[in-house]
């Protein structure tokens, strides 16, 4: 008899997600996490589906595995919206999303990217400067039109987190702190921390911790944290319905129904020494990152910044991992790649019903972690 049915390493929203649906389908199931520094814990809330101009500007070697993701986001936004249900609510409106131009430049990368996203089956549209501020009216006159995507929305991780916990206590999901050092792979799969736990899978949605996890398995994969900078503003009048980007500039921008503004997109925080702990944010991105939100909607720049912090991004290639080490392993791995929260659902759901014998929500096959076998 193991320990539990299936164990997953990793309590953040992919590992969450994976616990709800294996839990429902009668698993026992049992998460291990080593600390509470999850990106789940610490993200804006934006449901991405157009390829964002920073991964796109950071990594343009990664375009290609991007771009052939959009599908997957597609299906990740219809999770969202199941589980905004079956959670009872956690504010995800779908009015779409903008990204930002300033100049014709911008625009030309915008049309160009809009055209890609299309032929993926993306609701994109480029607007010009008077249909933009028809809709947007909250906007600086600098910004000269936007890609609108219709797919897009945002949803409150701080509800979306606390209502997913209390969804897994009923269902009686074991939660325990620890940090696994080691799996060992098998008929019985055992994962070692603080004490051995067997399973009857394993499942590593451990985001940056998934690189040291996997490499004894076999697998290259890199994982390293990327610390990123958020903000949250008082409320204001609620008037920024979009998830609102930049063609070119670090900015993500939405705005809660409490009225409260929340600021991100990409600014740095610092690397903790040990990756247990928080990671610590930088003055320097607080300053910028407001500021340039301000500049974009010079409404909000009288609210106050009540909160700032950071958290762990882990982009890894830009494509998510899901399924078996290999083809007749018990261990699995469910890693969102980018927009991690958009993603992780989908993803831990799917890499669960593949843990389970069941039949996974998605095709796994183009995310296999294949493309990572040393
Ligand atoms: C500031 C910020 C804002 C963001 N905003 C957005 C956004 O608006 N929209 C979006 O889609 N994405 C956003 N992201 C990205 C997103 O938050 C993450 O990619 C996503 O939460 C990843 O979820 P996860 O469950 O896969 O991993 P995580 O939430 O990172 O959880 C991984 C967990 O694994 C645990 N762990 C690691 N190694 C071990 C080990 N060896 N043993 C035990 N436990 C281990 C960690 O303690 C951690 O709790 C943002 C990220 C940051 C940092």
């Amino acid at each position: 008899m193991t320990d539990t049915d299936l164990l997953i390493i990793g309590g953040g929203i992919t590992g969450q997600t994976a616990a709800l649906m294996a839990a429902e389908a009668g698993a026992r199931v049992t998460i291990v996490d080593a600390a509470r520094n999850a990106g789940s814990h610490a993200n804006a809330g934006s449901l991405h589906v157009q390829m964002q101009s920073r991964f796109l500007r950071l990594n343009p070697h990664l375009a290609d595995n991007l771009e052939s993701s959009l599908p997957l986001y597609l299906s990740a936004v219809t999770a969202w919206e199941a589980l905004d249900t079956r959670l009872g609510g956690v504010e995800l409106t779908r009015e779409g999303g903008l990204m930002l131009a300033e100049n014709a430049a911008q625009l030309d990368f915008l049309h160009q990217k809009a055209e890609r996203e299309t032929r993926k089956g993306l609701d994109v549209e480029i607007l010009d400067r008077d249909a933009l501020h028809a809709l947007a009216p909250w906007l600086s006159p600098q910004i000269v039109g936007a890609e609108l995507c219709r797919n897009e929305g945002k949803l409150n991780p701080l509800i979306a987190n606390r209502k997913m916990r209390a969804a897994l206590d009923v269902l009686g999901v074991r939660m325990v702190h620890d940090r696994i050092t080691r799996i060992e792979d098998g008929t019985t799969p055992t994962a070692h921390g603080t004490r051995a736990y067997t399973a009857g899978a394993i499942l590593i949605a451990a985001a940056w911790g998934a690189e040291a996890l996997s490499a004894p398995l076999g697998l290259s994969l890199t994982t390293p944290p990327e610390p990123l900078h958020m903000n949250i503003t008082e409320a204001g009048d609620y008037q920024i319905h979009h998830l609102v980007q930049h063609a070119e500039r670090p900015i993500t921008l939405k705005q809660f129904r409490s009225g409260q503004v929340v600021i991100g997109g990409g600014w740095d925080a610092q690397l903790a020494a040990d990756v247990t702990r928080a990671p610590r944010i930088q003055s320097s991105s607080l300053l910028g990152n407001v500021a340039l939100a301000a500049q974009i909607a010079p409404g909000i720049g009288g609210l106050r910044v009540l909160r700032t912090w950071a958290g762990y991004n882990t982009p890894v290639d830009g494509k998510a991992t899901i399924g078996p080490v290999h083809p007749q392993s018990r261990v699995f791995l469910a890693l969102p790649g980018d927009a991690g929260y958009t993603l992780g659902p989908i993803v831990g759901q799917s890499a669960a019903a593949m843990a389970l014998g069941a039949e996974p929500p998605i095709d796994p096959a183009p995310y296999s972690p294949v493309r990572w076998r040393a």
